[in-house]
């Protein structure tokens, strides 16, 4: 900032067992890739380590080569490189076929085979004379890096690192977690609400002087209604009307919905326990009761609610079938579609470490309504209630929020957007643009980032 003063370069490089897109299950995925472009994009030094797993998308992964291999734990690790989304990227493959499971996760033995990595990308960072400034994990996958560095490569010639551990969700994992926050030399996690929700967890309490949260962003170029391959009209906030009404006949003709001009509620979520299935339930039905259309894009993990919600779209497609359309799949060009053509994008919630879906539908001039915990409430502040809240932050309120976990608690924010939406569409339409404007990327929290791994080096 002052102009004379230039900050030092960092030299960070992430282990993880996630990235999008070559190997994403969920948000740690897209963060460890557009966090890391944010970072290279300041002009620092970026590199990511990943297995080098036989499900790779290779077709994502340019000049991909094999490099070198060493003989570590029993086995010959071949090291691969490659660029994946601009970003340098090392594959490690232990000959052992640890990594030649078809999958990221779902092995019994998944906590044996990613400490072994975690072991294995240390090593080679020894081996290959890196010096690296930052060394950061992620979650309990990578959280061994941060113990294995203090104990075994502290007095190493990588010594002069600091460890930096993020926890993405603290539902999976919390004894490695807690180790890995006692040995990090900062700790983050991905929203302020949600830091302050998990600090009395005893994995975290102990160590909050260390801790702190900083919220995810969006890539701005995969999340792009202007240049969107996915959805019929390019859109700007100067004509998000026109696009978003393009899109939404599209939606309903593609999905055999009545192309009528009806508000369109859209719900693009992992169908789990965290993410209030109950109340999404609910809030199908009393969108349908006041006349608006219901889109949903999800799929659970679990078989058992995967089938509640195959009956319940057979129900939906039997008694409202031009209203209503449940897709129990994963579908990546269809949630663009949907996130152009919603007016609302429902987000109800239990607990939410920061959510991305909420950022996604701001950017598509979606607007969000959410229950307030965690990231939610750091992103979403409420047209009637967080005015000053928002202002705080530099903004105007940006949708719809409720409090509770029953159905009237979600019927308070739903009613009051599908009212505005029927009796106050010039205001309405004014919400979406303003709400396109909004800046959600990775611009501001890449500066965090780069400040704590500054302090980290203190
Ligand atoms: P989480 O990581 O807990 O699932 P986030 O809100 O952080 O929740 O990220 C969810 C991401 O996954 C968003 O990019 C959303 O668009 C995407 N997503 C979720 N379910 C689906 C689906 N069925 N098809 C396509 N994309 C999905």
């Amino acid at each position: 900032i002052g102009g004379s003063i230039r900050e030092p370069t960092m030299k960070v490089v992430h282990i993880s067992v996630e990235m999008a897109p070559v190997a994403k299950v969920g948000g740690l995925g897209d963060v460890v890739t557009s966090l890391s472009r944010a970072i290279q994009d300041l002009g620092h030094s970026v590199e990511v380590i990943l297995p080098k797993y036989d499900c790779l998308k290779y077709n994502h992964i340019h000049n991909l080569q094999e490099k070198e291999s060493f003989f570590w734990g029993n086995t010959m690790i071949r090291v691969w490189n490659g660029t994946v989304e601009g970003l340098p990227v090392i594959f490690l493959e232990p000959e052992n076929g640890m990594f030649w499971a078809g999958c990221v996760y779902g092995r019994r033995d998944d906590g044996h085979r990613f400490g072994f990595f975690c072991h294995a990308a240390l090593e080679y960072l020894l081996r290959s004379g890196r010096r690296p400034d930052i060394i950061h994990c992620h979650d309990w996958s990578s959280a061994p890096v941060s113990w294995l560095f203090k104990e075994q490569y502290k007095q190493s010639n990588l010594a002069d690192a600091r460890v930096v551990f993020t926890i993405h969700n603290l539902e999976f994992g919390t004894a490695l977690i807690g180790k890995a926050m006692a040995f990090a030399d900062k700790a983050t996690t991905v929203s302020e609400t949600y830091a302050s929700e998990v600090s009395g967890n005893p994995a975290i309490a102990p160590h909050l002087s260390k801790f702190c949260g900083i919220r995810n962003g969006i890539d701005l170029d995969i999340w792009d209604p202007y240049n969107d391959p996915y959805i019929p009209l390019p859109y700007s906030s100067e004509n998000v009307a026109e696009g978003k009404k393009a899109a939404k006949k599209e939606l309903q003709s593609k999905l055999g919905l009545s192309q009528t001009d009806r508000p369109l509620v859209g719900i693009i979520t992992r169908l789990t326990a965290q993410k209030g299935i109950h109340l999404i339930k609910h809030a199908i039905w009393r969108t349908l009761d006041r006349n608006g259309q219901v889109v949903l894009l999800g799929s659970a993990p679990d078989p058992r609610i995967q089938n509640d919600f195959s009956n319940l779209a057979n129900d939906l497609h039997n008694s409202r079938g031009d209203m209503a359309r449940l897709c129990l799949h994963y579908d990546e060009p269809l949630s663009h579609l949907i996130y152009a053509a919603a007016d609302f994008t429902l987000i109800p919630s239990m607990f939410e470490p920061c959510g991305l879906t909420q950022l996604i539908a701001m950017r598509y001039g979606s607007i969000p309504v959410v229950r307030r915990t965690g990231g939610l409430n750091d992103t979403v502040f409420d047209v009637d209630h967080d005015r000053e809240r928002a202002a705080y932050h530099g903004i105007e309120p940006n949708g719809f929020s409720f409090d509770g976990t029953d159905p009237p608690a979600v019927d308070y924010a739903l009613n009051r957007g599908l009212s505005a939406w029927y009796d106050a569409r010039d205001w309405f339409n004014d919400l979406c643009r303003q709400v396109m404007e909004q800046d959600w990327s990775w611009n501001r929290p890449a500066l965090d980032y780069i400040e704590l791994y500054h302090n980290a080096r203190k």
